[in-house]
């Protein structure tokens, strides 16, 4: 999700540079004065009460503003990110904006402030008049409003110079020019996103290996949980032989060990552009670990995928495995796979419904050779890429 405002003066080309960007990075536009201009044509009480303030060029109170923005943003859960144009226009909403972002689990990446002389504000607004129709594009209003910008919204660029995600632009050129200075700060934040993605599915359905493969395609870091374990046992550590010991007797390794580790792993690759968890989250608690971690990194999981196969293939693919050189210590015989397949169920199954809630969870049948169903999980992963944008 990437969050943005357009800041500036009126006049200074926010409406129009929004409606490039809400098609090039498919963002949901909220245009506070927009909103305000529909709650007036349908004469609703707020739009009513808006009316003559919004006629003398006034700002109208931050209390309807809450109201119009709230509803808007409830009533577009699926956003995949929000273009604010006109808001915040005070101090005060800077601060509701902040607590919406919360509250939405995410924030605002940046305020772009589009400057604009006052004089080339004027006469594009008094141009724009000639077949707005709007009540406000007059001059003695435009005064008002230019006045109540100085006044009251200046202000609030000091609120996001202090947080650090402020950034001004030159708005006295051609429109085209002005596009390309916001599309460059844009993708300079999207390239600052983290793409996650969480792979799910039994033991057997081939996680593990497609997870690995997918992430040399997509340069993402491959996280297995179980892997990491491993590679404690190989090197005889004293956490190794714990570990060994725990596998012995069929159970869970505790959060105690895996936590740590997968910390210290995500610290390692602090360049990496993403990441693709396999075999983690495991349990409800993991899964609100592994949200707090990314949300440490100002990230979050943004592709979750379901790779479905048939318990029979499971056991199939699983028992064969043992018998093979790739055989792991936890699946060396029938009795462990099944117990290890009804933990999966157990445990696991509840995170899946957890995240069903949340997110948009891609289901993959994985009953097709291995090629097959690697394309359709880089279809998925490539979706998720686009929401991302
Ligand atoms: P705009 O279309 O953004 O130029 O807004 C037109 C008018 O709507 C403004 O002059 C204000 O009266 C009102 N308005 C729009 N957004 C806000 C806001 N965030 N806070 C207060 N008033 C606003």
């Amino acid at each position: 999700m990437i969050n943005i405002a357009l800041f500036g003066p009126p006049g200074a080309g926010k409406g129009t540079q929004s409606s490039f960007l809400i098609e090039k990075y498919d963002l949901f536009y909220i245009s506070t004065g927009d909103l305000l201009r529909k709650e007036l044509a349908e004469e609703t009480k707020l739009g009513l009460e808006a009316k003559s303030i919004i006629a003398a060029g006034k700002l109208v109170s931050d209390e309807i503003i809450v109201q119009i923005i709230e509803k808007t943003i409830k009533e577009n859960p699926q956003a995949n990110g929000f273009l604010f144009d006109g808001f915040p226009r005070t101090y005060i909403q800077a601060y509701i904006l902040e607590g919406l972002m919360i509250k939405l689990n995410t924030s605002l990446n940046c305020l772009i402030s589009i400057e604009v002389p006052e004089d080339e504000s004027v006469s594009r607004l008094l141009n724009r008049g000639l077949t707005s129709g709007r009540l406000d594009d007059n001059e003695l209003i435009i005064r008002n409003r230019l006045k109540e910008y100085e006044e009251k919204t200046l202000p609030v660029l000091n609120f996001y110079k202090e947080k650090g995600n402020y950034v001004s632009i030159d708005g006295n050129k051609e429109i085209t020019e002005v596009t390309s200075q916001i599309e460059e700060i844009i993708n300079k934040e999207l390239s600052k996103k983290l793409m996650n993605v969480v792979i799910f599915g039994y033991p057997g359905c081939g996680r593990g290996s497609q997870g690995m493969e997918l992430s040399k395609k997509y340069g993402l870091e491959y996280i297995s949980t179980g892997r990491m374990l491993e590679e404690e046992i190989e090197l005889d550590t004293e956490l190794g032989r714990k570990i060994t010991q725990i596998y012995e007797n069929g159970e869970l390794v505790p959060d105690e060990i895996v936590v740590p580790l997968l910390l210290q792993k995500i610290k390692n690759s602090n360049t990496a552009k993403g990441f693709i968890f396999k075999g983690f989250p495991r349990t409800l608690v993991q899964s609100y670990i592994l949200d707090g971690i990314l949300k440490k990194h100002n990230s979050s999981i943004c592709k979750i995928i379901d790779i479905q196969v048939s318990t029979l293939e499971l056991i199939s693919r699983l028992s064969n495995r043992s018998k093979t050189t790739h055989c792991k210590p936890y699946d060396t015989d029938t009795e462990k796979i099944v117990r290890r397949l009804k933990d999966h169920e157990q445990k696991t199954i509840p995170v899946l419904d957890k995240y069903k809630e949340i997110h948009d969870v891609a289901i993959v049948n994985g009953e097709a050779p291995f090629d097959v169903v690697f394309e359709r999980l880089s279809a998925e992963i490539e979706n998720g890429f686009k929401n991302l944008r």
